[in-house]
């Protein structure tokens, strides 16, 4: 009961919210992550190993070297180095000759599902689990007809799938299975590193993930068979100066881009345990706040602490997530609606049978109940406590808060007619 006392006590010395008070906590936008920068002497030195052997792309040597490490890293048969995770979901997909549907989740960035639409096959939006957050295998079994060639499921925030599951769903039925772990870079589960679960696994390197590239992002499996088929695909289907074989484009990794993964590649581990003190400090306010709930994380798991999300339940926490997201912006703290709208709503989608939302209760329910708090390695304590503040600030002003938003509503609609 000490920490009740405690957090009342706090609570009432709180000033109040910027949306009551006009003034913001912070005076410059606190925005959800800031990409991390190499040493600059390290990243100079590779640029000039480019610039003096002119060798800017195509099997380069710095991406060989990139993909060497992250083979390594990531524990798996191969890595081959993508221009982005998106293009590398599309050859993942194309190199495993699927036909028909693919069983993916609603609750993700728009890429996964597009990679399906891209391949000519058929998303089929299966419910999530809403404790994990992850594809409900028990649901995704009933969803699984004739048609069916594979699952994507996405290890949502890094939090892995469930993985054993899934596998046995894949084995009775014959399905291939492509993991999106754009979020899961490092994670490890059961002993395992995640990528090695699957037929093939896909990693994102954008700017905005844990570990980066610029643009980038991989394909990850267990053998030479896959590693060949998936490398053609990346490299237009040329299989040497006289043949062509596949329909192939252009996923190629720029030697720049690998000049950053390589300089960024050793920052990482120190990346990964500020972000976990950073969630530590997090969870130290927030963890027992009434009104806010946690993604349940899948055990046996060692984490990469890639994001930081909560939940809010409206009836417990006085605000809805739409209207804490108001509240935090209002104080320049641009936390994000991670996954809203949920894939299963966008135009492309919506008209798809499996789209309907009351196939999909809880990915619709938690669409509207998350949100993504700032996290990055360069963040600053001081910060993590002026973030908690706000987010506590807010529920302790809560009816007001609420007011103020609806009043802004209004007139934002008045001024709009
Ligand atoms: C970032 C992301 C992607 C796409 O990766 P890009 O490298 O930006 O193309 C795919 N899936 C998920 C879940 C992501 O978060």
């Amino acid at each position: 009961m000490s920490d009740q006392h405690t957090s009342s006590a706090s609570l009432a010395s709180l000033r109040p919210p910027a949306l009551l008070s006009g003034t913001p906590r912070f005076a410059e936008p606190m925005h959800l992550t800031r990409p991390r920068v190499p040493h600059e002497r390290m990243f100079a030195e590779l640029i000039a190993s480019i610039f003096r052997s002119r060798w800017f792309t195509n099997d380069g040597t710095l991406v060989r070297q990139l993909e060497e490490a992250l083979q390594h890293r990531l524990g798996t048969g191969f890595c081959a180095a993508f221009c982005n995770g998106t293009v590398a979901l599309q050859v993942a997909l194309r190199s495993l000759d699927l036909s028909g549907e693919v069983i993916t989740t609603p609750f993700t960035f728009p890429a996964t599902v597009h990679a399906i639409e891209w391949n000519g096959l058929t998303p089929v939006f299966c419910d999530i689990d809403p404790e994990t957050y992850n594809l409900d295998v028990s649901r995704a079994a009933e969803l699984v007809s004739d048609r069916t060639s594979a699952l994507l499921p996405v290890h949502v925030f890094g939090n892995p799938c469930d993985v054993t599951g899934i596998d046995r769903l894949a084995e009775q039925r014959g399905l291939k299975v492509v993991y999106d772990a754009a979020h899961a870079f490092d994670v490890v589960h059961r002993g395992r590193p995640i990528g090695c679960w699957g037929s093939l696994s896909v990693f994102s390197f954008h700017a905005t993930k844990l570990f980066h590239t610029g643009e980038g992002g991989a394909v990850v499996g267990p053998d030479d068979v896959m590693r060949r088929r998936v490398s053609l695909l990346r490299n237009f289907g040329i299989v040497n100066e006289d043949e062509v074989c596949g329909v192939g484009l252009n996923g190629k990794l720029s030697e720049l881009h690998a000049a950053l993964g390589i300089a960024l590649f050793e920052l990482v581990d120190e990346e990964i345990r500020a972000r976990e003190r950073l969630t530590a400090r997090y969870n130290r306010s927030l963890a027992a706040v009434e009104g806010l709930r946690f993604q349940c994380r899948s055990a046996d798991t060692l984490p990469n602490y890639a994001y930081y999300t909560v939940e809010i339940e409206e009836e417990r926490f006085g605000l809805s997530r739409d209207e804490l997201h108001i509240a935090l912006r209002a104080e320049n703290v641009l936390a994000r609606k991670y996954f809203y709208p949920l894939c299963s709503q966008n135009e492309p989608y919506k008209y798809l049978p499996s789209a309907e939302p009351a196939k999909l209760p809880n990915a619709n329910r938690l669409a509207s109940r998350i949100l993504c708090l700032p996290l990055y390695g360069e963040l600053q304590e001081e910060d993590v406590d002026k973030i908690i503040e706000c987010v506590l600030a807010a529920r302790a002003a809560a009816p007001s808060v609420r007011a103020a938003v609806a009043r802004h509503a209004l007139l934002a609609s008045g001024s709009s007619a």
